[in-house]
């Protein structure tokens, strides 16, 4: 890689706005800019059913709901195509997914000789995607068939940035645990392709690549305030332009790239040894189980976190 390649430190200058993204809210400035000039924004939303899902969005309210990271693979739906007849008819399009979906969407619209001009691409530095089985059966296990009236991978707003809790509102009940982030980065619950991934490098496939800045708070501790960094990657000149455009509002330090490298930027995962024996209990057991069977004293995290949650809820 070369050395004196540049990456870029971002927030949002309004804390309340970056609340709600998953880390700088770059994602929601690039996509306003993309829809204030009468764009369209393609992105990963969660569904009714829980499920993750790509969508078409014209509206920032459709827009808002592409916000937060979902752990699990997002069914592309038919916007392959409609991405396709966006482009054909002259629309600017922001497209944003994994490096992998992204990657086929190119292809895609290769094969279907569709002029790019107005595509801007974005992906995610990806750690991998969970068993969407595995997610049904913590929301499952969790809701315990109750009304659920709101899900967040990844609860910020309690817990901070760095930490990786989930909420669950069940009946306005909140709550929190570790339980599925604990199985996700044991790396059990990952398709074996994700253990092959191409796209584990600095060499991507977007205009412009996002993630979380691990590793600012000792890079740059000034920066850090645990609400929130994104990592920046533009990896085109339309990246470069569209980055630049939305950059008013942003607060922004450079850094050198080889400073900033987390895994999934250099390698892939190595298959854990008790990954054919924890889809086989994924197939059969509960939740409960699962996590008392592969992850060290589960019950003590788990159990404390709830307890806490009603408690709060009670009060
Ligand atoms: C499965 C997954 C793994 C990740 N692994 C890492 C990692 O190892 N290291 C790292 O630094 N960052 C990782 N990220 C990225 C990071 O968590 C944030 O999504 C990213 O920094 C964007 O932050 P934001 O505040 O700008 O975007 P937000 O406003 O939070 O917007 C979220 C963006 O992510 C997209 N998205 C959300 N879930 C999915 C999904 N399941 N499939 C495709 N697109 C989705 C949305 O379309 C939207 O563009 C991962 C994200 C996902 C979804
Ligand atoms: S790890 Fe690679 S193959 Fe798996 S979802 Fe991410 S980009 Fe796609």
């Amino acid at each position: 890689m070369n050395s004196n390649r540049k990456c870029y430190a971002v927030k949002n200058k309004n804390e309340n706005i970056r609340a709600e993204s998953r880390s700088g809210r770059v994602f929601t400035a690039i996509s306003d800019w993309v829809l204030d000039n009468g764009g369209v924004v393609y992105g990963c939303v969660m569904s009714d059913a829980y499920t993750a899902e790509h969508i078409r969005a014209v509206t920032k309210i459709d827009r808002n709901r592409m916000r937060g990271s979902k752990y699990i693979p997002s069914h592309i739906n038919n916007c392959y195509s409609l991405c396709a007849e966006d482009l054909s008819t002259g629309r600017q399009v922001l497209f944003s997914g994994t490096p992998c979906q992204i990657d086929a969407l190119k292809n895609f619209l290769s094969v279907k000789k569709v002029d790019t001009t107005n595509l801007l691409t974005m992906d995610l530095i990806c750690h991998s995607v969970a068993s969407p089985k595995l997610w049904r059966k913590y929301v499952d296990h969790l809701s315990q068939g109750k009304r659920i009236d709101c899900v967040d991978f990844r609860d910020k707003k309690n817990f901070g940035w760095v930490a990786h809790k989930e909420t669950i509102v069940v009946e306005g009940v909140e709550i929190s645990s570790n339980g599925f982030s604990d199985i996700y980065y044991s790396d059990l619950a990952y398709p074996l392709h994700c253990f092959k991934c191409y796209y584990k490098n600095c060499n991507r496939v977007s205009d412009i690549t996002i993630g979380d800045y691990w590793g600012i708070d000792k890079l740059d501790p000034e920066f850090f305030d645990n609400k929130g960094i994104s990592l920046v990657m533009l990896n085109s000149e339309k990246g470069e332009d569209a980055f630049s455009a939305c950059s008013k509002e942003l607060e922004i330090r450079e850094h050198y790239l080889i400073d900033s490298l987390q895994p999934p930027l250099v390698h892939n995962y190595v298959i854990p040894k008790n990954r054919t024996r924890f889809y086989k209990s994924l197939n059969r057991d509960n939740f409960d189980i699962l996590l008392k069977k592969f992850i060290k004293r589960p019950e003590l995290i788990y159990t404390k976190i709830i307890s806490i949650a009603l408690k709060i809820v009670k009060r």
